[in-house]
């Protein structure tokens, strides 16, 4: 994928319970390390958790405690990615990307979002791992509509024993 590639917004496709609850602010906006370290003092038990986080549609990192719902990290808008990250200090001090997924049943990003990510944690000045350390497969089966979670490439519905397709399908 070239850097001139456009990216995907990702709409909610979760629960509608979910999608539909009145909602507070959304996740920090980090735009620096400054950002990052005052949000991680702020939420320590993060360091060994990990983090919710989106990528908003202005191409910015956003965090929220580990166990928030992306939509409200998200401020109920779209994304251009989503998952989980979580943060370790490297040997000179600085924070650091240990982990970083696209693990996220309310947006089901493709692991293709990775130059979002890239892009907001490079503009954010932190050092990260060159794509996902972990990658996950979503489908949304086309006969009885259940989000999968597809795992050693085995593309059949666990609801409904139906095919699921090879591409991502949730737009
Ligand atoms: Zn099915």
């Amino acid at each position: 994928m070239s850097a001139d590639t456009p990216l995907i917004r990702y709409a909610y496709v979760g629960p509608p319970e979910v999608g539909e609850r009145p909602r507070g602010e959304p996740g920090a906006t980090i735009a620096g390390t400054a950002d990052l370290e005052r949000w991680l003092l702020a939420h320590p038990e993060a360091e060994a958790e990990g983090a919710t986080y989106v990528v908003d549609l202005e191409g910015r990192l956003r965090l929220a405690a580990r166990r928030s719902e992306h939509i409200d990290c998200a401020g109920g808008c779209s994304v251009l990615a989503a998952g989980e990250i979580r943060f370790a200090r490297a040997a000179d001090r600085r924070f650091v990307v240990r982990e970083v997924s696209n693990q996220s049943t309310g947006y089901c990003p493709d692991p293709d979002c990775w130059p979002a990510v890239g892009r907001a944690l490079a503009a954010a000045g932190i050092d990260a791992p060159r794509s996902f350390t972990r990658a996950f497969v979503f489908r949304r089966c086309p006969a009885c509509a259940q989000i999968n979670l597809v795992k050693d490439e085995w593309f059949v519905c666990a609801a409904c024993d139906a095919e699921l397709p090879r591409a991502w399908n949730f737009a």
